[in-house]
């Protein structure tokens, strides 16, 4: 308990939780993760977290950082430990449209960086469903994905510098706002994605991207995933690459998603079981300024494609949002799937990776491997096709509920058949360390166990997560 006494002395005594005060920290977004912390606490800026970090690094205490909690791999389970909360490290302070730079602290809400670089007609382009509650801090220490990747990139493509407070409590200061700088081993990106086993990130320079216009927003019915790629490869060229989101959603997961939400609306009259969610942006005025007929050129555009395919036969249906409602519902539908994989617990939610033109033969296999062993267990899709990650929710039947590892053992085996990675966007966490233990290359993960004693000798920032 004298930690707890050199903590408050630290961040004064309103900011060190225990006790029922630690309940929001008690338990993972997926449930499958329980147990309270010994104590949250909270500092202000990066010098109180330096100083938290040299105390527990002279007292040997083992620290969990934790930014929104909405992680969905465990890497923020923290059942009797001391969990560092970097949110009231909220302040954005700094954006500069010219440079197309936000620096930001790592408290930040996702969405609050949308709203501020919005005034300036600039997009952060980083988004999934739990923008309201994910922090910048644990976007970055997931290398977060999203819709948006096919575009864009992930998390690690948008960012400039960091800075990170090291298990020793030193302050390393990366914050460049450089798109070049060929300065040595590149640190940044080795602590972006460390999901907190390296260090704790408490600021970062955000890259920011012109905010499109006008978008073209359309579910789309097709007659297979080949026929998807097709349309995919053909936006692409049309649109000089500006298709921003490409999801997919089978004839099941629009089926649950009307009974996770009744008063949702299907996409189309009749079922069809290839249903895509697109959307291009536009950003320059000959694309997103409405002719004299009113229509907007993309829109148009993405209608044309879409027509030459319906001749094709290849897409048997298409719904064109008209309005931002239209467009927002078409969106709700494709982000409640976070809501839908706990919609039965426990939840084995998957987050493989696939070349794209392979996702098709990866269901199937995956499907079959899962019934073979567990005939009554049920399952939803929903992948974001353009970048080929498909995020397979399994809920085993309790028949099977101690077949869980050797399930998912087979669905690795098909993911390794077929060229793809067993993590594509969520991390390592708890969840998948079984899987690094069995799937990553042996030295690769001997690199990784080397860079971590160097950095963190005494094992307390993030303990037991991500390594085997
Ligand atoms: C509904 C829903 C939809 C989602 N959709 C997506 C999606 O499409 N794509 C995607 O990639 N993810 C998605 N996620 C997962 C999750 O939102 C992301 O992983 C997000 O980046 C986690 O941010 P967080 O602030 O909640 O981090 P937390 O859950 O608090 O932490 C995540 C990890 O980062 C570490 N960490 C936290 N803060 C820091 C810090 N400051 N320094 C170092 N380490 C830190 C933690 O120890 C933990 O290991 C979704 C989650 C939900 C609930």
């Amino acid at each position: 308990m004298e930690i707890l006494d050199a903590l408050r002395a630290i961040t004064g005594p309103a900011h060190v939780l225990t006790g029922a005060d630690c309940g929001p920290w008690a338990q993972d977004w997926t449930g499958n993760y329980k147990g309270a912390p010994l104590a949250v606490v909270r500092p202000a800026n990066t010098d109180e977290v330096s100083r938290i970090m040299a105390l527990a690094h002279d007292t040997g205490t083992p620290v969990v950082p934790v930014s929104g909690n909405t992680g969905l791999a465990g890497g923020a389970h923290a059942p009797g430990q001391l969990v560092l909360s970097i949110d009231r490290l909220r302040k954005i302070r700094e954006i500069r449209p010219a440079a197309r730079t936000a620096i930001v602290e790592a408290g930040v809400i996702l969405s609050a960086v949308h709203g501020a670089v919005a005034e300036h007609g600039l997009v952060f382009p980083v988004t999934f469903g739990a923008r309201g509650s994910a922090l910048i801090g644990g976007v970055l220490a997931t290398n977060a994905g999203g819709s948006n990747v096919l575009r864009f990139g992930n998390t690690r493509e948008q960012v400039l510098g960091i800075e990170v407070v090291l298990p020793t409590g030193e302050i390393l200061n990366l914050m460049s706002e450089l798109r070049k700088d060929n300065s040595g081993f590149d640190l940044r990106d080795l602590f972006i994605g460390a999901e907190g086993t390296l260090g704790i990130i408490t600021a970062a320079v955000l890259k920011l991207q012109p905010m499109p216009a006008a978008y073209a927003t359309a579910m789309v019915a097709l007659s297979s995933l080949g026929d998807a790629l097709t349309l995919l490869n053909r936006l692409q060229a049309a649109t000089g690459g500006a298709v921003e989101a490409f999801e997919y959603m089978p004839a099941s997961y629009i089926d649950r998603h009307l009974i996770l939400r009744p008063e949702a609306r299907a996409p189309f009259d009749e079922r069809y079981d290839v249903n895509v969610m697109i959307e291009v942006g536009a950003t320059a005025a000959r694309d997103a300024i409405p002719g004299e007929d009113g229509a907007i050129p993309i829109v148009t555009l993405l209608e044309q494609t879409l027509g030459d395919m319906i001749e094709d036969g290849a897409v048997l249906d298409a719904v064109v949002a008209r309005t931002e409602a239209q467009r927002a519902e078409i969106w709700a539908r494709r982000e409640d799937a976070g809501a839908m994989s706990v919609m039965h617990l426990p939840t084995v939610i998957t987050d493989v990776a696939l070349p794209l033109d392979r996702v098709e033969t990866f269901l199937t296999r995956a499907h079959a491997a899962f019934h073979a062993i567990d005939p009554n267990g049920d399952q939803v899709v929903v992948a974001h096709l353009g970048d080929g990650n498909v995020h397979l929710t399994l809920w085993p039947s309790p028949a099977a509920a101690n077949q869980t590892d050797q399930i998912i053992e087979r669905i690795e085996d098909v993911v390794a058949d077929l060229g793809g990675s067993f993590s594509a966007e969520h991390g390592i966490g708890l969840s998948k360390r079984n899987t690094m233990a069995r799937r990553k290359d042996p030295v690769a993960l001997d690199v990784m166990q080397r860079i971590k004693a160097a950095l963190d000798p005494a094992g307390i920032m993030n303990p037991g997560k991500v390594l085997p």
